[in-house]
């Protein structure tokens, strides 16, 4: 088990566009064992390999429905609308307000090369875009905007609902 530093704040690793991976080798399993392990110790639903200093197109999520890794992702079907917060591991103590799709289909490769489709929705499909756009230098805090008032309505809505 290999730990990596999380990139942060100004480090010009979070605004670049990552390259696609080429060889499916030995150090890409590594790279891939390594993000899994930095984002489980540092508690995050996702992690991309710009994220540690690596510009090439990796991502790894576990947002409660088991461990996804992607290499080389696209998204191939986007859908509806999810609003809500979201946080990232390369900029600790901040979140903001971003409009996802709710429902997102996207493909990938896994470190042998085998490709995968996963069809997910809610906080998955989040993880997700957030974690590709993290693969074209895009961090969320760039898409973050003021909740709109009948969403902020919504949220006090459910909290006096005891
Ligand atoms: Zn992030």
């Amino acid at each position: 088990m290999a730990l990596r530093t999380i990139r942060t704040d100004d480090d010009p690793c979070l605004y670049k566009v990552c390259k696609p991976v080429e060889k499916f080798d030995a150090r890409l399993n590594e790279l891939i064992e390594d993000l899994f392990d930095t984002m489980k110790i540092a508690d995050g639903a996702g992690l991309a390999a710009p994220q540690v200093g690596v510009l090439r197109r990796v991502v790894v999520i576990d947002a409660g429905e088991g461990k996804v890794e992607l290499v080389n992702p696209r998204i191939i079907k986007k859908e509806g609308l999810q609003r809500g917060y979201e946080g990232c591991l390369s900029f600790p103590g901040q979140s903001g307000y971003v409009e996802r799709a709710d429902h997102v289909i996207v493909e990938g490769f896994d470190r042998k090369g085998k490709k995968h489709t996963y069809d997910t929705r809610g906080f998955f499909a989040r993880a997700v875009q957030h974690e590709l756009d993290h693969l074209d230098g895009v961090v969320y805090l760039t898409l973050a905007t003021e909740p709109p008032a009948d969403f902020l309505a919504e949220q006090q809505a459910e909290e006096n609902n005891i």
